[in-house]
């Protein structure tokens, strides 16, 4: 186990985009939730998660949302500005599956071929021209 093989690899079922959870999410949500279903989201920089404390922290965090909130100064209102979704619509396994990553993969693709070299007793045999 290596822990810089550890992130997870996701799929969107929707458009087969392959991507960390966190950021298949997200994308989810940009591109196949319609915004009044996402759970929480800012008015101000469009951000959106389905993690409340997420949303308090993009507040503090997220680049594009300073830079708004700074052209704001004294009229930002966090209040006005973070919507919770009445009916709020979560990302789960059913839109995104998990693919095995390019390391599992390999290390697949590896003890096959080892398996294969390893199981080999009996000797190459020419093939006939069979099919004609
Ligand atoms: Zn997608
Ligand atoms: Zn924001």
């Amino acid at each position: 186990m290596k822990a810089a093989n550890g992130c997870l690899v996701y799929q969107c079922l929707y458009c087969g985009t392959i991507d960390r959870k966190g950021r298949l999410t997200d994308s989810v949500f940009r591109d196949h939730v319609a915004i009044e279903n996402v759970p929480f989201y800012c008015r101000l920089c469009k951000f959106r998660s389905q993690d409340r404390l997420k949303l308090c922290e993009h507040l503090a965090n997220y680049g594009r949302h300073q830079q708004a909130a700074a052209k704001l100064g004294p009229m930002l209102n966090n209040r006005e500005l973070l919507v919770k979704a009445p009916s709020p619509r979560f990302v789960t396994e059913a839109d995104i599956i998990r693919v095995p990553s390019i390391q599992e993969v390999a290390a697949e693709t590896e003890s096959v071929f080892l398996t294969d070299w390893l199981a080999e007793v009996t000797p190459v045999v020419t093939t006939h021209c069979d099919t004609l």
